[in-house]
Parts: C-alpha cells; structure tokens; sequence
C-alpha cells in the first residue's frame, strides 16, 4: 500500500481509494469469492442451498441466479458477477451458474499470468480474442433443431431439470413444456415467452402438475350467486369498470331534500341497470374485466346466470386474449357476436386455500398455462424454477434452431480448438488464448468433483476422446466415465454457451481494466467498504 502514503485531497473525507496491483487484485479476489460460492451447486449432482433472508423467510435452491440475488453482494466487483446471472437468466432463462463459474475461472487464471507480468490490458486483448473465436467455434460445432423434432425438444427440457427437485418427474414434466411451448408458437414458429404463464399452487404432487388450454387466473367469481361452471361459454373481456362513473362521485351534488337523494340513486340504478342490460344484449356469459364490478352489478349479473371476475391483472387480460381468441374492449358499446370468445369451459374450483378460475380447453389458444403442484410452498418454488428454466432452454433452442450437447463436452471441445487457434498467434496475446482455454476445462472438472468423483484421470481421457474427434464426448456423472452427450440425451441450447462465454468474457475484461477504485464515503451502512476485502496483496 506505498502508494497511498501521502493522504490526498482531491476526494472527499470518508472516500476509499485502492489503486493499481491491489485494487485489482481486490476485485479479482471478490469475483472470485462469488463464483466459488455457487460452483458447487453446478451440475445435475450439485448440492443446494439453502438461503434465509432477514425476514427468516427459507429459500431452498440450486438456482445460480436465485442465490446470487438473495446473497445480497456488496462488493461492487462481486456485484458485477451477479450482473452475469441475471443477464444469462433474461437472454436464456438457464446456464446462470455455468457462466459465473466461467467467469471466477477466467479471473483465476488471468491473475496467475498478471504475476508473471503479463499486461492486463494485453491480457484483455488476448482474453477478447478468444472469446470472439469461441462464438465461431461453437457456432460450427453446434445441431440443428426445429420445432418437429418434439423428442429433442423434451430432451433439452429434461437436461435442464435434471438435479433440481423436478427431477423426479422430469418426464411428465418435459413432455408438459414442449407442449406448451408448441402450443404457443405462431406460424413462423415464434414464441414468445409471456405467453406461458407458469403458475403455482401448493397441494398434491408434483406429478399432478399440470397444462392448461387456457389460462388460470387466481381470482374467484364475484358473487355466489353467480354459475360456478360454464361449458361452451362465450366471453366478454373488458377493459371497462361495471361501476357508476367515477368521476361523477368527485362533483358535488347539493341535495337539501330526501326525494332529492332517492332520484339521485335511481338514476344511478338505472345507469347500473343499462350497463348489465348492454352485456346481456352481447349474449355472453363470462365476463373478465381489468377493472371493478359493483355490488349492484354483481347482483345483476349472477341473477342473469353470468359468470364474472373483477381487478383481472393486465398481464392475464392478455394472455386470456390470446387464449380465448378475442380482443380486450373498452367500450361496451357496439360489441359483436366476434368480440366474444370461446373456451371448453370456465369454472371455479378451490385449490389449497384459494378460489381459481379455470378458463380451459381453448380450441387453438395462444396462450397456455402450466399449473405446478406439490407438497410445500419450497416444493413449488423450486419446480416452478426449473419449469421455467426449461421451458427458456426449449425457447432458446427454437430461437436458434441449433443445440448442443452438454456434460462438459462443449467446453472441452472448445477448449481444444482455442489451444489450436493460439498455436496461430504469437507473442503474449496467445498465453492468453491458452489461459481461456484452459478456464473453459472449469466446467467438466466442477461436474465432475460435484459428483464427489476425481477429475484427473477422466478429464485426460475426455481429452483423448476430443483429441480423436469425438466431440460430443462428456462426463457421465453417475458413472465418473466419458460418456456421448447427444446419444445419452443431455443436449442443451446452443445459447445457453454463446451466452456464458460472452458475458463471462465481457466481465472478466471489464474487471481486469480497472486499476483505481475509488469509493465515496457513505455515511450509513459502514460493512460495505472495499478494505473488507483487502489484505490479499
Ligand atoms: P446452470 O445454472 O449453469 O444451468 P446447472 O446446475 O443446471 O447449472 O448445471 C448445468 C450443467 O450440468 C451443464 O453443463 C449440463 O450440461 C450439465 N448436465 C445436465 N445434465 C447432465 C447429465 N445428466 N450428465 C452430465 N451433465 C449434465
Ligand atoms: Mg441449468
């Protein structure tokens, strides 16, 4: 710490300033931190963990990104590791731990060459480099994949449970994403994601989990009065309030008379009257609308046998549009026969302690629902994380129409070709290929170790294999023996890697750049500051 011998002034009192070899080596350190955190979760025998929040709230997963959020990290360099996850989790929605464990790798080894004297700024060149040629390489190296091929599809949704809790039923469960997400796609074969909604309800199994034509929407009927089941229905979606005009509540209306006030609220009957009648008139029998019903309304409606649902989130309106086939009116005026849509039925039905509405069994719907069941409320959470992780790898894959196998077998294969393509460069640029592609081998050794298993001795013959142009070849966990990812079906999108490698890259470059960090005194929250984490010069 010679360098800050001399106080200086030009920052605030209460500012923290590390600079040049510590600063990095600092953040290096945190980054590392991190990544060591969630590497033992990777992998279909990766452990989980278990998270409490300052509320006591337990939060059970294997999820990189879930841990990372929770964690709450404060160091800005830990911070950027996280910025990982959640980009890996928006673009892919799976691959999160692969990529921040690729990452802590490539600051790992970056550190060993920055001892040997290596620039960083051309140990970013180099590290650049390799991250460019790796897209190429994996793009080459990559399957193709399409919407008719539902047994590959159901294959990259298994690959994407396996280990997680829904693993026990990952079968049913994948057969449930393909379906859904085939459901969904529009004649191009576009998918877009929102509109699956994935909802939970504890009880039953996981098992029982399962694919709506429709939509569920956790909302009960507005009155009981009202039909609890409709077969054939025809649906009105609104985006009207069933209610006295509101704004007519802020003017003020002087009554000095009781006759005064009693035509006041017939009037306001008679309003109420015409909206149900203009309803009726529509010939529907559900009606969903975003915003409220009156309590005269709700009267009205269930003596007219209509079914209704009330303050339906805007996000469900939508999806219920795609699903029952029609638009999302704002005027109850001038509806026609097309403005009502169909389904196989709605109904009411209590799950655990809630009222569900059921609108099922759509005739082409375009938006679907995947309803997830089991035991405890941690149970649900974590299925419905890995149906959404899978139900992302499936999308991922059609995004690209290109997949790849997985257990470690890109990134060896990756690793071989980087090695081939620093053979190409010269000068200190192609220490740093050779570092990347050595970061690459994290993968395989992690899923390998996590299974309890040593990793020398089958990483030097999965090497062998690569070597012999075998490049699916991947670690079988449960054996500890080289086995062929594609033929044993653990195939994953070709995104989930082009991504990892890109953002993993991208991080590492950024933090190896820094070589000042300078921290504003904060007057609170005194825990946070960079020194914690110092002391490793
Ligand atoms: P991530 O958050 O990166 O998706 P996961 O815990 O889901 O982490 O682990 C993904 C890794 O596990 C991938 O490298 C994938 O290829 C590998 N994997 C998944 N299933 C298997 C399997 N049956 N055998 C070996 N490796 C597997
Ligand atoms: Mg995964």
């Amino acid at each position: 710490m010679s360098e800050q011998m001399q106080p200086i002034f030009i920052l605030p009192e209460g500012s923290n300033r590390t600079t040049g070899k510590s600063a990095q080596r600092n953040n290096i350190m945190a980054a590392k931190l991190v990544a060591e955190t969630v590497r033992t979760t990777l992998g279909p025998k990766g452990m989980d963990k278990m998270l409490v929040s300052s509320l006591g709230e337990v939060t059970i997963t294997n999820d990189g990104v879930t841990i990372l959020e929770e964690m709450n990290i404060e160091h800005p360099a830990g911070k950027m590791i996280v910025e990982i996850a959640k980009t890996q989790e928006q673009e892919v929605g799976d691959g999160t731990t692969t990529a921040v464990v690729l990452a802590g790798e490539l600051l790992k080894r970056a550190e060993y060459l920055l001892d040997q004297n290596i620039h960083p700024a051309v140990l970013s060149k180099g590290y650049q480099m390799a991250a460019e040629k790796a897209q190429q390489i994996l793009k080459q190296m990559a399957e193709d994949v399409d919407i008719n091929n539902k047994d590959m599809l159901r294959k990259i949704a298994m690959t994407a449970m396996t280990g997680k809790g829904a693993e026990v039923a990952k079968e049913k469960l994948s057969r449930i994403v393909v379906d859904a997400v085939l459901q969904v796609a529009d004649e191009e074969g576009s998918i877009d994601m929102n509109n699956i909604k994935v909802e939970k309800q504890i009880g039953e199994s996981i098992e029982d989990t399962s694919l709506i034509k429709g939509i569920v929407l956790d909302k009960e009927r507005v009155h009981k009065g009202m039909p609890k089941k409709l077969d054939n229905p025809k649906i009105l979606l609104l985006n009207v309030g069933l209610e006295p005009r509101e704004t007519d509540t802020e003017a003020k209306i002087q009554i000095t008379q009781p006759s005064q006030l009693q035509s006041f609220l017939d009037q306001e009957q008679k309003m109420l009257l015409e909206i149900v009648n203009k309803i009726v008139k529509t010939d529907a029998n559900v009606v969903f609308t975003q915003k409220g019903i009156d309590d005269y309304v709700q009267h009205l409606l269930a003596k007219k046998g209509i079914y209704a649902c009330r303050r339906v989130k805007q996000s469900d309106m939508e999806k219920l549009s795609k699903a029952v086939n029609s638009p999302i009116l704002a005027s109850l005026d001038d509806i026609s026969f097309e403005d009502l849509g169909s389904a196989g039925k709605v109904y009411e039905q209590r799950i655990g302690d809630e009222d569900m509405t059921y609108v099922q069994d759509c005739a082409n719907p375009k938006a679907v629902t995947i309803l997830v069941r089991g035991g405890t409320e941690h149970v649900v959470d974590e299925i419905k994380r890995a149906v959404v992780d899978a139900l992302g790898d499936v999308v991922a894959s059609l995004r690209d129409k290109k997949f790849v196998g997985g257990a470690g077998a890109p990134e060896l294969e990756l690793a071989r070709e980087l090695r081939s393509y620093a053979e190409s460069l010269s000068g200190r640029e192609q220490l740093a290929v050779i570092s990347f592609a050595d970061s690459l081998e994290i993968i395989p050794k992690t899923l390998v170790e996590n299974a309890g298993l040593d990793p020398i001795d089958i990483l030097t013959e999965l090497k062998s294999l690569h070597d012999s142009g075998q490049k699916w070849a991947g670690v079988n966990v449960f054996t500890g023996k080289p086995m062929n990812s594609l033929e044993e079906g653990v195939v994953e999108p070709l995104r989930i890697k082009t991504q990892a490698v890109k953002s993993a890259s991208e991080v590492a470059v950024m933090i190896l750049r820094i070589d000042d960090v300078i921290a504003s005194g904060r007057t609170q929250s005194p825990n946070n500051s960079m020194n914690n984490m110092g002391g490793m010069d």
